[in-house]
């Protein structure tokens, strides 16, 4: 594996690790849950169409609800059991997208609720029967698209759209980004540990239907260890594997291409618009495991932890579990805040929120769940340590001023939401939120 003597990035920080509580926890099936209501807009768009019926009984992988456009997915049943009716539930919602947001941040799914449920089962073998090796890429392309899957980091989008995307965009670049670089998530760590080489045969499929010419697996260098045995295959399928300096937030998107291809992406923009699509653990495995072997994806890992959690865990857990159950099984103690992604860009739990594709972690923290903010100081730690090298106090008083305009020439747009200004902030003032309805403002 190389390591690092790639670019680098002005600002950004050293985070606390912060992992050893899951870092050693095999990846193990949930435990039992009571009932899944299993989102039928994974991806924000209108939800598919359900095609069951009360009280029937659905065996895993059965068909819930069918996609009826291209921006939607097919849904299938996680485990076996009985639709017990529709409800609604509740999914991160991505800035600017889609229908109107609650605004935690989050969005309303319409859902199929199962209950009488098998067991959850963990990560089995699989055996490939579909010769993905010798397919041509536009029978890989169909099959991805006929297996419901959908990108699992945010923004959830239908996978079969994000590689149509990258080819209009001619992507020649395709980053599989493994940095995981905030406090207590182990999840795609956990994955590249276990089940390496899936992840390595999902990306070299991804490469082929994208049409990408360099493939690149992208890991923080503390963990290389860890990784020899499971991506040393990466060399056949013609993936370089480099090992990167662990400053965050070097796994935003944004940061990565620069800092591996020298490409910077325009404000607002993603790495399409310079050549590169970025992937991650997650995907990988689940492209291989249905392209390959057949499996629906209904599931991802999950890491539950955090200071106030008694069994850190890193957990097979099926779509539509509620969060709450799914803390229940780990046991949290004492008070504090219940988030859902990353301790510095994750949403706070709501009422109503479930597992989706892109649920890579759940974290009980301890600390106040909305700190008391105090007048700017002007202290300039903000924009010291942003790494889109922004004014952020000038931000902080163009959203305290109501002035979009002033916020637009105030380069908000380049924001990439990482957070770091809200941590460092002595203040304690909310400025990546602060930020985020600046960016919502511009763009309406
Ligand atoms: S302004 Fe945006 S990019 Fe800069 S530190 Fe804050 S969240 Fe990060
Ligand atoms: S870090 Fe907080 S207090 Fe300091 S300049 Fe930025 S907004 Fe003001």
């Amino acid at each position: 594996m190389v390591i690092s003597g790639f670019g680098t990035f002005t600002g950004g920080i050293d985070l606390p690790d912060e992992k050893d509580a899951a870092i050693a926890a095999a990846i193990a099936p949930a435990g039992h849950i009571g009932r899944l209501r299993v989102p039928c807009a994974p991806v924000q768009a209108a939800a598919a169409r359900p095609t069951v019926r009360i009280g029937q009984f659905v065996t895993r992988g059965e068909r819930l609800a069918e996609a009826t456009n291209a921006d939607q997915v097919d849904i299938f049943a996680p485990l076996a059991g009985r639709v017990a009716g529709f409800c609604e539930v509740m999914l991160p919602a991505v800035s600017g997208v889609g229908r109107p947001q609650h605004p935690t941040g989050w969005r309303r799914s319409d859902a199929v609720e199962l209950t009488d449920l098998d067991s959850p089962a963990g990560i089995g073998p699989l055996t490939e029967n579909y010769d993905w090796p010798a397919a041509d890429e536009h029978s890989i392309r169909l099959r991805i698209a006929e297996g419901g899957l959908t990108t699992f980091r945010r923004p959830v989008v239908p996978l079969a759209g994000y590689i149509a995307s990258a080819r209009q965009a001619k992507v020649d670049t395709l980053i599989a980004n493994v940095m995981e670089n905030t406090p207590f998530i182990t999840a795609d760590h956990r994955l590249l540990v276990e089940q390496g080489l899936e992840v390595v045969r999902g990306l070299a499929i991804l490469a082929r239907a994208v049409g990408a010419a360099e493939v690149i697996l992208a890991v923080d260098h503390r963990r290389t260890d860890a990784y020899h045995r499971t991506v040393a295959p990466a060399k056949l399928y013609g993936i370089s594997s480099i090992a990167l300096a662990h400053k965050y937030p070097i796994g935003a998107d944004a940061i990565l291409t620069k800092v591996l291809t020298r490409r910077r992406v325009p404000p607002g923009a993603t790495g399409l618009a310079v050549g590169v699509a970025v992937t991650d653990a997650a995907t990988c495995h689940a492209t291989y495991r249905w392209v390959a072997c057949g499996e629906l994806p209904t599931a991802r890992v999950v890491t539950v932890a955090g200071p106030r959690v008694n069994s850190p865990a890193n957990m097979l857990v099926p779509f539509g579990a509620d969060v709450s159950e799914v803390f229940d099984l780990v046991g949290v103690r004492g008070d504090g805040k219940c988030i859902h992604g990353s301790a510095m860009t994750g949403r706070q739990i709501v009422a109503g929120a479930v597992t989706g594709p892109s649920a890579n972690a759940l974290l009980a923290l301890a600390g106040e769940q909305q700190p008391t903010p105090t007048p700017c100081i002007r202290c300039g730690w903000c924009s010291d340590n942003c790494p889109a090298r922004l004014n952020v106090s000038a931000l902080n008083d163009d959203f305290e001023l109501g002035r979009p305009d002033a916020a637009r020439r105030h380069d908000a747009m380049a924001c990439i939401e990482c957070g770091i200004c809200s941590y460092v902030c002595p203040a304690r003032l909310p400025l990546m939120q602060r930020v985020r309805l600046l960016k919502q403002a511009i763009e309406t």
